[in-house]
């Protein structure tokens, strides 16, 4: 038992230096030599048991170093330049999918871009996530770029055209927003069929995102601010890799007056009506506020002229 023993841990140590020096490959020898004196050991590439990961692992990790002696290799200050600060211009808004990574996509390398990714590249509000990533982009690392990324073939907009029992778990509830912006666009994605149908609602849920963002605090502050900050509207296609735009460079609200005027992609003057009705609404909040009490019912918030006064004064009745 103890030679057993002994022959196996001088064979790990021999097998981790050969691996060490070699690609995925190197593990190979070490687990047939292995797998000889433990049938439960990994037998290679048919291997079922638990030293299977750790393989997956080792090769990962062997991937890693290699990657990082390249980036040395072309430039010796790689690493002590990113190290201390990071100043990326661009944000990304994308979709989990392993197929579309930021970095690659755009030709960026790390410290370039800051990246949010999430199922079906949403961006809506009541997400901690992407509204904290977006806040400290742009307030903190002052990017001068915002791209909302869909990729045409998503499966979380092929879900949202779905009954619900159909996609199920909390990817289900996560997507709900997608089906909503189906829902507001149901008369035009229902003259389409099958995979025209899917790459629609893609392109929807971009505008859906990219509204999001605009009307989003941290983005309308910094404009109000005078910050540069554009906001892209883009879909990738997974059949060729290129990025098509959807929306021109968004930088102030004042763009969307332009954008309404246009109807070449049916969600571009929907997005900008969506936004127009939005701040109209806003431009109606501020001037009611800025107004006497008694002429808006002290509520600072829009009442209808024919309720404004005594009548907003009035008591609810119990339900
Ligand atoms: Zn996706």
């Amino acid at each position: 038992m103890q030679l057993a023993s002994l022959l196996r841990r001088t064979l790990l140590k021999l097998g981790q230096r050969r691996f060490e020096g070699t690609a995925t490959h190197g593990f190979e020898p070490r687990a047939s030599l292995l797998a000889a004196i433990d049938p439960n050991m990994c037998n290679g590439d048919a291997c079922t048991s638990r030293c299977a990961p750790e393989a997956s692992l080792q090769g990962i990790l062997a991937s890693n170093r290699r990657w990082a002696e390249q980036q040395v290799a072309r430039s010796p200050q790689f690493f002590s330049k990113l190290v201390d600060t990071q100043t990326p211009e661009w944000l990304w808004i994308g979709c989990s999918d392993s197929r579309v990574p930021a970095n690659e996509l755009l030709g960026l390398g790390p410290g370039e871009v800051f990246v949010q990714r999430n199922v079906g590249n949403l961006a809506t509000h009541k997400d901690m996530n992407v509204m904290s990533c977006m806040e400290y982009g742009v307030t903190i690392l002052k990017v001068k770029h915002i791209i909302v990324c869909g990729h045409y073939g998503c499966g979380a907009v092929q879900g949202a055209l779905t009954l619900p029992c159909k996609t199920p778990g909390l990817v289900n509830l996560w997507i709900q927003d997608i089906r909503e912006t189906r829902d507001k666009n149901i008369e035009s994605l229902c003259k389409l069929k099958g995979v025209d149908q899917v790459n629609k609602l893609v392109e929807l849920n971009v505008m859906q995102q990219v509204f999001n963002v605009c009307t989003s605090p941290i983005v309308q502050q910094a404009w109000d601010a005078g910050q540069p900050l554009a906001v892209h509207g883009l879909v990738y296609a997974l059949t060729d890799g290129i990025l098509k735009q959807l929306t021109p460079a968004i930088t102030s609200l004042g763009d969307f007056e332009g954008f309404s005027q246009q109807n070449e992609l049916d969600g571009l003057k929907h997005l900008s009506l969506s936004v127009l009705a939005h701040f109209s609404f806003e431009r109606e909040v501020l001037k009611r506020a800025s107004m006497s009490p008694e002429a808006v019912g002290g509520a600072g918030m829009p009442v209808s002229p024919d309720t404004s006064g005594s009548a907003a004064a009035e008591p609810v009745p119990a339900p």
